[in-house]
């Protein structure tokens, strides 16, 4: 797995640094990728956090600024000497996406909290037992012995932490991130408007999305599945994003009864996306690396270029086998 100490000391050995996230990022990946980047601009470190699209909106309270981030589309894609790569909540180099062919060319540090990363990096730091990769970041700040943890930095890490713990109701929810939450609240968070940014502030369209993608649902194998879908049907009739169709798998999990909740997204004609949630015992992350995902045992996720009711067929057939 190896060390953070040993991560700390490699980072102290660079100048410049190229900072990657996961495709469709989401708030563990967008907080962490800012948190360390703020935190290398304070060590007086020069970085750059690339990405497919401009931050979602929604990220906008924690004070990202232009200069902090440029798109791959305006980037010329070489890899440049004295630079080191490093990967953000990516479980496997593929969830890089556009990032995959510069960190396969530079030194790349691997720092990441899921189950079946394989450790693609020069130097890995992959700890599952961490419920977000913003709390490995704070861990890292804290490691370094600095106290470099403003305002921005916390927020930033508070949002990773917040997201990827549904707002410390999922199993991976730890007695230690409290106490990091109290010392990011102590750096002067605000914890109600990260909540709020995160599982509120709805656009009316995300809502008309999600009655259309409720009044979907279907129960399967005696009540423990639960499935719904998003189609592009839906998406064009609301005028809702891609975007906010994510949270919508939790109302399948949350079902009384149910153990395995799933959505399935038409990202276009014959691509879809499927997302698992699972309450107790269920391992998603098996059942998506059967598909060719991955991510963790109580949320994972796939992408399968099939018609989207050939694709609920095949993986209801599978999850039917697990519950
Ligand atoms: P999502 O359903 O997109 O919210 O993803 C849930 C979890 O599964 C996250 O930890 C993702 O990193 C992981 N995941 C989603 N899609 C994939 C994929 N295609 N390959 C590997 N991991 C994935
Ligand atoms: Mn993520
Ligand atoms: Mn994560």
């Amino acid at each position: 797995m190896g060390s953070l100490e040993l991560i700390v000391k490699e980072i102290q050995k660079w100048d410049n640094f190229i900072l990657l996230g996961h495709v469709d990022p989401d708030g563990d990946c967008i907080g962490s990728l800012f948190a360390l980047k703020w935190y290398l601009d304070s060590c007086n470190k020069s970085s750059l956090v690339l990405l497919a699209e401009r931050p979602d909106e929604k990220y906008g309270f924690f004070g990202i600024e232009k200069s902090d981030y440029q798109l791959f589309a305006d980037y010329q894609l070489t890899a440049m000497e004295g630079t080191c790569c490093i990967a953000l909540d990516a479980g496997n180099i593929e969830r890089l996406g556009e990032g995959k062919e510069l960190a396969e060319k530079m030194f790349l540090i691997n720092i990441d909290h899921h189950i079946d990363n394989p450790g693609y990096g020069q130097l890995n730091y992959v700890n599952p037992n961490k419920a977000a990769v913003g709390e490995i970041i704070y861990d890292l700040i804290k490691e370094d012995g600095t106290s470099l943890l403003n305002k921005r930095i916390a927020t930033a890490i508070a949002t990773a932490i917040i997201s990827d713990t549904g707002g410390f109701r999922y199993q991976n929810t730890s007695a230690g991130i409290f106490k990091t939450m109290s010392n990011l609240m102590e750096a002067g968070i605000d914890l109600y408007e990260v909540n709020r940014a995160v599982f509120s502030n709805y656009h009316f369209s995300t809502i008309k999305l999600w009655g259309r993608a409720l009044s979907s649902i279907k129960l399967a194998a005696e009540g423990k599945i639960a499935y719904l879908r998003i189609d592009q049907k839906a998406l064009k009739e609301t005028g809702a994003a891609l975007d906010d169709s994510s949270g919508l798998v939790n109302y399948a999990r949350d079902l009384k009864g149910v153990e395995v909740g799933i959505s399935f997204t038409e990202l276009e004609e014959n691509i879809v996306k499927v997302s698992f949630r699972s309450n107790t015992d269920c391992p998603v992350h098996e059942i998506a690396a059967f598909f060719g995902g991955g991510g963790h045992p109580r949320a994972a996720g796939c992408t399968i270029e099939k018609d989207i009711n050939q694709v609920e067929e095949l993986v209801l057939q599978k999850v039917k086998e697990y519950v």
